[in-house]
């Protein structure tokens, strides 16, 4: 019954889509997509204080950037709609009230002080803060009389279990105890249901086969499957995925540095290497292969093979797997994604033209890490604010660097352009002229043109800026050489 399969992802619409939560959705949606599945987005927005319809569309929006998307949804009718928890309160009560009525829950009048009270005594006695049961058999009588006066009543699911034991698709066999659980509450008195209940009640009617989340769920799924039993759905088959870390391996939070996915769009990752990243957080391909295509992944990706223990959420590799997929873009594509990216930082593209950048971009394309770091590489051509580091300082006051930039100088006055077709006949003339070769003979260069000592390839930069630039900056060059400087009577 493989095509059967459905699976969902379920944000709570209170802030910006995480990348721990990110991962959940890449696996359902890497599952679904496998299997011939179904891949379901559900808005779990009943806390109303906290849910935004901002965050809502900015989860949908990542969720589309990531290339996840979805078969029924927002956006995406479906046979089991509707797909916001907010316009399904009705389901709730009545499956609440069915409870109710076969004698599996019952009223509570305890109130939120009472409650807090009671909690707060268990902890000073150093015992688990567990609902004592004080409404559960309660008389028709009493019943009345809390509610002649005026306290509302709040449904609690009667526990009856001992040990729960199920078989999760990462941890294995998982067991709880019951008898700490205590009765809880599926229906509050103000009309809203917990996400326990409707979790259950979402995921029994929507014909959910497999629960993919994180771990920090795994404590919530007992409850939920006493519930699937006693409201007579099937349960689905459960899968934890570990807990993402930050390098000190406590939970990833801000602390560790930037967690939204917004937040690498726009440093400029690639949607599909950063979902390439998330892949490798608890789960490795067989073959030890790391960089996949968001269609290699649904082939290879499997539940068997996440992992149990922690992942730890690594900045360098995923600035690493950025460049893989940067590497592998075509020419086209570069430029369209470059930009944004570019105009942002208020560089004029026109200036120069279509071909002019696409050659730049190429010849710097391998040094960044990802796309908000161009413009800083880009700087080499630029006029504006170019700086000359110290290294290329010092080495420009060497005498031979004075050398090679005086015969580089006359050497241009002898050519009309610098091309691909020159370029190496203006080296080696150089080079016979000076006498020197190798990092003797281009350092000097490269220092001259970039004020730097180390970038890319120096033809490229020699025939991007062209003869009459490279000319300039080679002149204001030696006037730094030492020569230059104590014919001036400068120190
Ligand atoms: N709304 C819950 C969350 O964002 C969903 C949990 C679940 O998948 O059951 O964590």
């Amino acid at each position: 019954m493989e095509n059967n399969i459905r699976v969902r992802f379920a944000p709570s619409p209170t802030g910006l889509l995480h990348v721990g939560n990110a991962r959940t959705a890449l696996f359902n949606f890497l599952f679904a997509r496998q299997r011939g599945g179904t891949f379901i987005v559900r808005l779990e927005d009943t806390d109303l204080e906290r849910s935004t319809i901002e965050a809502e569309n900015a989860i949908l929006q990542d969720l589309r950037w990531l290339g996840l998307d979805w078969d029924e949804g927002p956006g995406q009718p479906g046979a089991y709609g509707p797909y916001r928890q907010s316009e399904r309160l009705g389901v709730y009560r009545r499956y609440a009230g069915e409870l109710l009525e076969k004698g599996k829950a019952y009223r509570c009048y305890c109130t939120m002080e009472e409650l807090e009270e009671k909690r707060k005594r268990s902890l000073a006695k150093g015992i688990p803060p567990l609902y004592d049961g004080r409404c559960r058999n309660l008389t028709a009588e009493e019943e009345q009389a809390f509610s002649a006066a005026g306290r509302p009543a709040s449904l609690r699911f009667k526990v009856e279990a001992r040990t729960i034991e199920f078989q999760d698709l990462v941890k294995g066999r998982v067991s709880f105890d019951g008898q700490r659980m205590g009765d809880f509450i599926i229906l509050r008195s103000d009309g809203g249901a917990p996400y326990n209940f409707a979790v259950v009640v979402d995921d029994g009617l929507m014909a959910i086969t497999h629960v993919i989340r994180g771990e920090d769920h795994l404590t919530n799924t007992p409850r939920q499957l006493l519930l699937y039993k006693t409201l007579g759905f099937l349960p689905p088959q459960f899968a934890h995925l570990p807990l993402i870390l930050g390098s000190d391996r406590t939970p990833l939070s801000k602390r560790h540095g930037a967690t939204n996915v917004a937040h690498f769009r726009e440093e400029g990752y690639l949607p599909e290497a950063l979902a390439n990243y998330l892949a490798l957080l608890g789960w490795s391909s067989e073959d030890a292969q790391e960089i996949f295509s968001l269609e290699e992944l649904i082939k290879k990706f499997s539940l068997e093979r996440v992992s149990r223990s922690s992942a730890i959420f690594n900045f360098e590799k995923l600035k690493w797997v950025n460049r893989n997929h940067l590497k592998g873009l075509a020419e086209e594509r570069k430029l369209e994604l470059a930009w944004p990216f570019l105009q942002k930082k208020g560089i004029n593209i026109e200036k120069m033209g279509e071909p002019w950048w696409k050659a730049a971009l190429d010849v710097i394309w391998e040094e960044v890490d990802n796309l908000s770091q161009l413009d800083k590489h880009l700087s080499i051509f630029s006029e504006e604010g170019r700086k000359v580091e110290p290294e290329a300082q010092s080495l420009l006051q060497k005498e031979e660097s004075e050398k090679v930039l005086q015969a580089m100088k006359e050497e241009l006055q002898t050519v009309a352009e610098i091309s691909a077709g020159n370029y190496k006949r203006i080296v080696s003339t150089l080079a016979k002229r000076v006498n020197l070769s190798g990092r003797g003979l281009f350092m000097p260069l490269r220092a001259a043109l970039t004020g730097k000592i180390r970038g890319p390839e120096l033809e490229k930069i020699f025939i991007l800026l062209g003869k009459e630039r490279v000319l300039q900056r080679v002149e204001s060059a030696l006037a730094l050489t030492g020569s230059e400087r104590s014919r001036r009577g400068e120190s």
